[in-house]
């Protein structure tokens, strides 16, 4: 079955009492039972909810997984898999990770006694060389956030299993339509669910995919004993997102390209972030491990002055956090989405105060490019 079929399909059986073709919102916290220890696999709505099931089938699916478990952020979804790490092991991340994995790792989880090495992953033997006998987890991010910093997924995936630790891969970036991190060996897929699978914009969610059944048992036990679970009305709202995933990160890949095109070209543009770019280091690798490179663009003006200018001037282009909706959202990483890093770490990474990113729409192309042509043209 190809990827538009599953996400049409999978997980959205028709309603059976009723036929219904759209899952319902099943907008209940209990069900009746027919007596001691008789009841249809439904007793309470923390542990089961037949919309949450349905859009966990879905994206496990969509991500060639078995199981699938859905929370109430991506950062809840984040959390839970990192509660298959108990106190003294050891876990590695991608330096250049989402800012609120970042502050998880480093302000709460540590505090537990889980021991982080942040490294740059985009060198598979930084993650070889971070490797220590504790080391149960390597947490990826590929490409990176906001500088589009690719990781070898199969180059990491053969470390990390060398040393008896599992891959977790955040995918929101792709969407399983652009990569499925799975295919390279990697064992538990993560998403933000509040990015390009719902694609909307009104929804927070988040999910775990994974094909072990002892971590899935666990995140299961988690999912039920923590709480952290995805609403009934969100699960509806990313189980709808997804029917049309195939097609919006079609266009989100074709408008991103030619939006990155634009901007490598433009005099006030000093250096492009984009994978599909073949100036990006890593355009190669990218384009073995990805199906397209998305609509997600960051450029370097200079200075905050112009920054400001720009995302000040446009018109189209939304000035927001978040990323993957309809709409073309801009952004300012230095002070918006990673406020919380270091200034140390912006500037090694190249979040410096000159850059901004977009999450490139669904708008037609052409009005996205007149807005950003009109506002770089407002740079002094
Ligand atoms: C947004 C995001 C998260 C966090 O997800 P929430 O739904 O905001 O909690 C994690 N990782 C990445 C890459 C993100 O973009």
């Amino acid at each position: 079955m190809g990827f538009a079929t599953t996400a049409i399909h999978a997980g959205n059986e028709p309603d059976p009492t009723t036929g219904a073709v759209t899952v319902p919102i099943y907008q209940t916290s209990t069900y009746a039972q027919d007596g001691l220890g008789r009841h249809k696999g439904y007793e309470y709505a923390r542990t089961q909810n037949p919309t949450r099931h349905a859009v966990e089938q879905n994206i496990a699916a969509l991500e060639g997984a078995r199981f699938g478990y859905a929370f109430a952020s991506g950062m809840a979804a984040i959390d839970s898999t990192l509660r298959l790490i108990k106190a003294g092991e050891h876990v590695i991340v991608s330096d250049n990770t989402y800012g609120g994995t970042f502050r998880l790792f480093s302000r709460v989880l540590a505090n537990y006694g889980i021991e982080f090495s942040f490294v740059d992953t985009t060198d598979a033997s930084n993650v070889e060389a971070a490797i220590k006998e504790n080391t149960r987890m390597v947490f990826v991010e590929t490409p990176t956030n906001p500088v589009m910093m690719v990781t070898d997924l199969q180059a990491v995936s053969t470390i990390a299993h060398r040393a008896g630790a599992r891959v977790v891969c955040d995918n929101t970036f792709m969407s399983p339509y652009l990569q499925r991190p799975l295919e390279f060996g990697v064992d538990i897929v993560v998403h933000s669910t509040t990015k390009y699978l719902n694609g909307h914009s009104d929804s927070v969610g988040g999910i775990v995919v994974l094909n072990d059944e002892r971590d899935a048992e666990w995140l299961q036990f988690i999912q039920n004993s923590v709480g952290a679970i995805l609403s009934p009305f969100d699960s509806w709202l990313v189980l709808r997102g997804t029917k049309t995933l195939a097609v919006r990160m079609e266009q989100h890949d074709a408008s991103g390209r030619s939006v990155a095109a634009f901007l490598e070209e433009h005099p006030k543009v000093q250096k492009l972030y984009y994978p599909g770019s073949v100036s990006h280091r890593q355009h190669d690798l990218a384009k073995r491990q990805q199906r397209g490179f998305g609509g997600m663009v960051a450029f370097d003006v200079g200075s905050l002055a112009n920054a400001s200018t720009v995302l000040e001037q446009v018109r189209v282009c939304t000035l927001a956090e978040s990323l993957g909706g309809v709409e073309t959202l801009i952004s300012h990483p230095a002070t918006m989405t990673h406020a919380s890093v270091l200034p140390e770490t912006r500037e090694r990474l190249g979040i410096t105060d000159g850059l901004v990113r977009i999450s490139v729409g669904l708008e037609d192309v052409d009005d996205i490019i007149a807005d950003l042509d009109q506002a770089l043209g407002k740079i002094a």
